[in-house]
């Protein structure tokens, strides 16, 4: 379908449509790259109704005659390019726009988009991914393909900035990642506009729409915010009344929070895992039991705002950057709050890898095992290897120079190498090409 009336169009090469993500190659749309997304949204929490209006600044790194965005299952009702009306086609999840006349090669253009409909995660092998409805609510969460279940992109780990302006039910709590910049409440609904200067990749971009009682939860430094049902309000008091430590903690491993604030929300209903969006998090009611039970997964998704938000893979087999480092963090943290050291947790985990067949290169781990627990163990026992090979001084100090020279940037297994490879004479090929490269599990130290 797209090949043959795609290449009438014009201009563009053949596959300037296709994402250079490997594993996510149907995902992402070459031709130009997206410098801002401003999106207006209305939603009805009873109906799971989302209509939008979606104006994206991009910039054309070729003359494009024709080029494609992301979106889901939502309808498209009219685009314009540069203000003027573009043809347009939607199917299989590309919307192929073809202007009213080529966008010249580095001219930046703006393209409107009117859409509606009932959202619906993105299905796939990860399961239901993106924008889904909660008995009273709906939440985002869009890590690796969920972006276009909500709104037109280009999704790809290409980062811009938002400007997300959504509308509901007065009685709703509405959440979106950034700052929030105002909030205004009309006779039935309120408007709720929230900026995210920060460059953000489109799969951190997050909604969180519920009955949401907002808890202040530290007072000086990063301001630290949480929204949670409000029967569950003293429960989560205690299960999450070290987050302000743990903040400290990894500001003083990591270097400083990359956000403004920080974000938790509790949804109203079971989540098989918590999930990080842009200087945000969100648990499921079955994370909090008055007991800290999952304590581990604070730290490990406060830890994402520094390796996966501010720093986030070029290319998704880069995983283990961001999940070897937020399983570290979750050691470090026991080891600093008094719990089991680094070590300890090192040891076992190390046990629970010799016990399992030796499958995975974490270097690039192949699709299906993107999000395998392996990957996230040995990424934690990679930087542990690291560790007690720079010593600890070195090891840290390359932590947070990694954090800082990255920030708000993408990044590489090939670049962690080069840069870790500055905080030692001696050289760590062997160490990174046996834990990283190799299936096979090598000696601890
Ligand atoms: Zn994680």
């Amino acid at each position: 379908m797209a090949g043959q009336s795609d290449r009438d169009l014009g201009m563009t090469p053949p596959g300037a449509d296709r994402s250079t993500d490997s594993y996510l190659p149907e995902h992402g749309n070459g031709g130009y790259r997206v410098l801002h997304y401003d999106l207006d949204l209305d939603y009805r929490v009873v109906t799971n109704r989302l209509a939008g209006k979606a104006i994206i600044t991009a910039q054309a790194v070729q003359s494009l005659s024709r080029f494609s965005l992301d979106l889901g299952r939502l309808r498209v009702d009219e685009v314009r390019v540069d203000r003027q009306r573009a043809d347009f086609t939607h199917r299989a999840g590309k919307l192929r726009i073809k202007p009213d006349k080529p966008v010249g090669y580095g001219a930046t253009f703006k393209i409107e988009i009117r859409y509606a409909g009932a959202p619906v995660p993105i299905a796939g092998r990860w399961g239901d991914i993106g924008w889904d409805e909660l008995t009273d609510g709906a939440l985002v969460a869009s890590q690796p393909n969920g972006a276009p279940s909500w709104f037109p992109c280009n999704d790809r780990l290409e980062k811009a900035g938002f400007l997300v302006r959504i509308s509901a039910a007065t009685p709703y709590t509405v959440v979106a990642t950034g700052d929030l910049v105002s909030r205004r409440r009309g006779a039935t609904s309120t408007t709720w506009v929230y900026e995210r200067s920060e460059p953000t990749a489109p799969y951190l971009m997050s909604v969180q729409v519920g009955r949401y009682e907002l808890i202040e939860l530290a007072a000086g430094g990063v301001i630290q915010r949480a929204a949670v049902p409000p029967r569950l309000r003293t429960v989560f008091r205690h299960d999450f009344g070290r987050q302000p430590e743990i903040m400290a903690a990894l500001e003083a491993m990591f270097g400083p929070y990359p956000f403004r604030e920080y974000v938790v929300v509790v949804a109203d209903d079971d989540l098989d895992d918590p999930i990080e969006a842009q200087g945000m998090a969100v648990f499921g009611r079955n994370h909090l039991d008055g007991q800290r039970t999952h304590e581990r997964l604070v730290a490990h998704e406060l830890a994402h705002q520094w390796f996966g938000n501010s720093l986030t893979v070029a290319d998704w087999r880069h995983i283990w950057l961001n999940e070897g480092f937020a399983t570290y963090a979750e050691w470090l943290w026991s080891d600093v709050s008094g719990g089991p050291l680094a070590g300890a947790h090192a040891n076992h985990w190390y046990g629970w890898l010799a016990a399992r067949p030796a499958a995975v290169a974490i270097a690039d781990p192949g699709v299906d095992r993107m999000f395998d627990p392996m990957v996230y163990k040995r990424g934690a026992l990679t930087l542990h290897a690291l560790r007690l090979r720079v010593g600890e001084k070195a090891f840290f100090a390359m932590l947070r120079s990694w954090a800082a020279e990255h920030r708000h940037r993408t990044v590489t297994t090939s670049q962690f190498r080069n840069h870790a490879a500055r905080f030692t004479t001696e050289s760590l090929d062997d160490l990174f090409t046996a834990w990283l490269d190799r299936p096979e599990l090598p000696p601890m130290s």
